[in-house]
């Protein structure tokens, strides 16, 4: 049984539209125009636009998921649905600019929208009483399909394949803490730590003072985080280091500095 199905009538209105649009063009220019097409010749030097895959979560269901990311200023280029056998919806064509990251950095480079896919989920997000919406298995295997895919047609690198929270960690928390990132990672997917090393540098802080604030800064940032350069654990610090827990250490994201998340930090490729 395929894992998802895709939608995508916007994508053949456009295709349609612009070949019409083309031979319109074409014809207008063929014997008497100011000029001629010749597409006879394709450069070598090209690759894909497409740097990054930044995952989202809705925090609504699948009819207002919908509504919101092809009715408002908002939107995403693929949206992968709750149902029992996940709709992926192709809302923005790949080649196109989806308006999904707003604000935010990963290792300096802030123009994300241009830069990236942006794949949304259909997940309530935090609950009222303060627990996350889980994702179904059935989104997971969708998801891995999917992020294969568009990893290796577009030459994204693993550490590259992040959450809005990774980018934007002092306002976005999606997709939270249920993102089965080490899930992911097994099957190929994104960038993890070495676990046996940061086992072992956890072991050491037993009897080992924990990295000072300047470290832990630099270290973050080294991971791609937009990270202040204060030398204390200030707010923003906080708020980096929980978006780096949520990604790698998930059971608890409380933006304070322990042994195992010091150990991770210096445990990434
Ligand atoms: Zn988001």
């Amino acid at each position: 049984m395929k894992p998802l199905s895709f939608v995508t009538p916007a994508l053949k209105r456009g295709v349609q539209i612009g070949v019409l649009s083309l031979t319109a063009l074409l014809a207008a220019c063929g014997s008497s125009g100011p000029f001629k097409f010749d597409d006879s010749y394709s450069a070598q030097g090209q690759n894909s636009r497409v740097r990054y895959l930044v995952m989202h979560y809705t925090a609504g269901d699948h009819a207002t998921s919908l509504k919101v990311l092809t009715q408002r200023d908002v939107s995403a280029h693929y949206l992968v649905s709750d149902e029992r056998r996940p709709t992926v919806y192709r809302l923005v064509p790949e080649e196109r600019r989806a308006w999904h990251a707003g604000i935010g950095s990963w290792y300096g480079f802030t123009d994300l929208n241009t830069g990236s896919i942006g794949i949304e989920i259909v997940n309530m997000g935090r609950l009222a009483d303060g627990r996350w919406a889980p994702y179904s298995a059935a989104q997971i295997e969708a998801l891995k399909v999917l992020l294969k895919d568009l990893a290796q047609r577009h030459g994204v690198s693993p550490r590259n394949i992040i959450g809005h929270s990774d980018v934007a960690p002092q306002r976005k928390l999606d997709p939270g803490p249920h993102f089965p990132w080490k899930d992911l990672a097994q099957a190929g997917i994104g960038r993890w730590y070495k676990e046996p090393q940061a086992r072992a540098l956890q072991a050491q802080y037993a009897t080992r003072p924990l990295p000072s604030a300047s470290q832990v800064q630099a270290l973050l940032r080294k991971a791609g985080y937009e990270t202040p350069d204060s030398g204390t654990f200030d707010k923003a610090t906080q708020n980096v280091l929980a978006a780096f827990q949520m990604h790698y250490r998930p059971a608890r994201y409380n933006g304070v500095l322990d042994a195992e998340t010091a150990a991770i930090l210096q445990s990434l490729d």
